[in-house]
């Protein structure tokens, strides 16, 4: 097995490299966001006060989807504190840019910046790792989807995609409101039920079939486009014992301009290494990094990583295994066999301690 190094461990080495702008916060970023706002609120007004042809406002729900899944990454990037550094303004700013996606500054910081970044591909604490074998053995309800045939699998799992960081986002504010102290409870509360009530209300001011166009179809949109780069970040990778970021994390890449639209969000692995840097300098991390270690990153077209995701099943075995529990074949991670130009299955014993992949 290859040894692994921490997050810390390649910033350290990286960091010598880098200008000392590069780790001072970017407010001029709020500017694609302000664009972003002035979009959707334009396209809304222009739903709700006129009367266009389905398809014209179907356009509109397109524009507003992408200017959701946009508003959701600068949201990303503005609550690690890489765009203000004053920690209400950056909640209040998260707050408005995490509001289609109904995710409140509080919750999001607690689930994305303390768990997953600093416990990633961790089988037990990453509340965004995929599960085990041996976990998913355990959960009889879930059992039956894995009898279904892979396609098919393969299909609802990519179609779940419009709906799933809004469903992952409600198991967060289940699974973490208990840990926040009694006094911040109400506040990740309102948080989160701002954001819905606002939405939900909408319906009675615009009607049920100008809201679906306004804000349902957009939400299924912008779901979809956080979760094409959230779904290839890290589930081709391995789980680790080491939050290495080389190892466990993938770069997609994406033409120069959804770059720009989506604020360079593509570059995963670099913002593992710099969480606390504007995505802005991730071009210049990436360099450094395959200078580095060109043989331990993993990057990719982001068409070729969504491509090597349908093709794989999405539970592990022995951490660096992907398996199909229903026939038992077995799947290569990233620098663990996976080859995502030529997917191969091998048909291996999924009883644990018998293979290779324990070493
Ligand atoms: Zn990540
Ligand atoms: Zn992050």
């Amino acid at each position: 097995m290859k040894e692994l190094h921490s997050f810390s461990w390649y910033a350290k080495h990286v960091k010598k490299h880098l200008p000392k702008d590069a780790f001072k916060p970017v407010p001029a970023r709020l500017f694609g966001g302000l664009a972003y706002l002035l979009i959707t609120v334009t396209s809304f007004l222009l739903i709700g006060l006129l009367n266009f042809h389905p398809l014209i406002n179907l356009l509109f729900s397109v524009v507003i989807g992408c200017s959701f899944a946009g508003m959701g990454f600068l949201g990303h990037e503005i609550l690690h504190g890489t765009v203000v550094r004053k920690p209400w303004l950056r909640d209040t700013l998260g707050a408005i840019a995490f509001f289609p996606l109904t995710t409140g500054p509080k919750l999001w910081r607690k689930w994305h910046n303390m768990e997953h970044h600093v416990h990633t591909q961790h089988e037990e604490n990453d509340p965004d790792a995929w599960p085990t074998l041996e976990k998913i053995s355990k959960m009889k309800a879930f059992r039956w989807v894995y009898r279904l045939p892979f396609s098919v699998r393969a299909f609802f799992s990519f179609a779940s995609l419009t709906v799933q960081f809004t469903a992952h986002s409600m198991k967060m504010f289940t699974m973490y409101i208990k840990e926040f102290k009694p006094k911040t409870q109400p506040k990740v509360w309102l948080q989160i039920a701002l954001p819905w009530a606002t939405w939900i209300s909408l319906i009675f001011v615009m009607g049920l079939e100008k809201w679906i166009f306004a804000f349902l179809i957009p939400l299924l949109i912008a779901n979809f486009i956080v979760m094409a780069y959230i779904s290839t970040n890290h589930r081709l990778n391995p789980l680790v014992p080491v939050n290495d970021p080389l190892a466990n994390s993938l770069t997609v890449t994406v033409p120069k301009w959804v770059d720009v639209i989506h604020f360079n969000f593509s570059y995963h692995t670099e913002h593992h290494l710099f969480p606390g840097m504007s995505p802005k300098y991730y071009p210049l991390v990436k360099k450094h990094i395959k200078e580095m270690w060109p043989e331990r990153y993993h990057e990719m077209p982001m068409g070729k990583a969504l491509k090597a995701l349908w093709n794989t099943p999405r539970v592990y075995f022995e951490n660096y295994e992907l398996v199909d529990p229903n026939h038992g074949t077995m799947y290569g991670s990233l620098g663990y066999g996976l080859d995502p130009d030529n997917v191969k299955s091998k048909t291996v014993s999924t009883t644990p301690k018998n293979t290779k992949a324990q070493e």
